[in-house]
């Protein structure tokens, strides 16, 4: 395994192993990895023959009050999960590298980005669609692999790899989970031990609203449900708690399925999001 900094050496390892014959599967990460971001580099190394993990914090993607200066950075340990797990190349570039000076471009997905994390994280997707985008032309990857945990990131990452033509397949991959039912995120580690026990009320409202779904009740009612079930843990401060169409993302208040239940709250200082597709 290869742990490169600069784009110019990403370009040349990557050259090099397609004219090896291999195919590149691609993990965009902001690091601090856990087995979720396995799971992926686990579904990219099932058909692709040269796996390529990016570790990068975008500053791009934080609002101005958010956790920029204190996300996690662990790019030892990082690096020792990923050569465990079989990735052939790493991919940590400084935000200089990223964004020399004299950058001015910015990709904006409409419509989809707009409502959910759009609404409560201004510029986010903004942040999000121009990084993946320069991720996408530094690894020109054949398949992205993306976590359906961040299921409109991953609606963002579709759209725009249709629209600005990029030859790349984009792979959802299942959300990873603890076993009492919390999403693996990077962001846990901020939960102290009283907010980890109420973490998992999350997730169980979310499918008290799938009972709700497949018991024929509307993606409105669903919502209420799962509003109401979240109200046990009372630590829990709801941004969004919604019924989506899964494809849109537009409100699905009606009954029918498929949808989507989609959340995000702060416990305590820790925003978690999650989601629940109901088929
Ligand atoms: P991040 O490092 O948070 O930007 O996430 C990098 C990738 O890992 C994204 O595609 C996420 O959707 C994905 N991911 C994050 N958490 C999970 C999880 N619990 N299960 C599966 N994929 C995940």
């Amino acid at each position: 395994m290869q742990l490169v900094h600069t784009i110019v050496e990403t370009r040349d390892t990557i050259a090099a192993a397609r004219s090896r014959g291999l195919s590149v599967g691609f993990v965009p990460t902001m690091g601090a990895l856990h087995a979720g971001h396995v799971s992926l580099v686990e579904a990219a190394r099932a058909r692709d023959g040269f796996v390529v993990v990016s570790i990068f914090v975008n500053p791009t993607q934080f609002g101005p009050q958010e956790d920029l200066a204190q996300y996690p950075r662990t790019l030892e340990a990082d690096v020792e999960r990923c050569e465990a797990a079989g990735v052939d190349l790493i991919l940590a570039p400084s935000v200089q590298e990223m964004y020399p000076e004299g950058f001015a471009t910015t990709v904006h997905v409409a419509g989809v980005m707009e409502g959910l994390e759009g609404e409560f994280r201004p510029g986010h997707f903004d942040g999000v669609a121009t990084v993946v985008a320069k991720l996408l032309g530094i690894v020109q990857p054949d398949r992205a692999y993306s976590g359906l945990k961040d299921y409109q990131q991953l609606a963002v990452v579709r759209r725009l790899a249709v629209d600005l033509n990029l030859p790349v397949e984009v792979v959802g991959c299942p959300t990873l989970r603890e076993p009492d039912g919390l999403a693996l995120s990077s962001r846990n580690r901020y939960l102290s031990a009283e907010e980890r026990a109420q973490a998992p009320a999350l997730y169980r409202a979310l499918q008290a609203g799938a009972e709700a779904l497949r018991g024929g009740g509307s993606g409105q009612e669903a919502a209420a449900r799962a509003k109401e079930s979240l109200a046990s843990a009372p630590r829990f401060r709801v941004q969004y708690l919604e019924t989506v169409d899964p494809e849109t993302l537009a409100p699905h208040p009606q009954a029918g399925l498929p949808a989507v239940l989609v959340a995000a709250a702060h416990l305590g200082e820790t925003r978690l999001i999650d989601n629940l597709i109901v088929e």
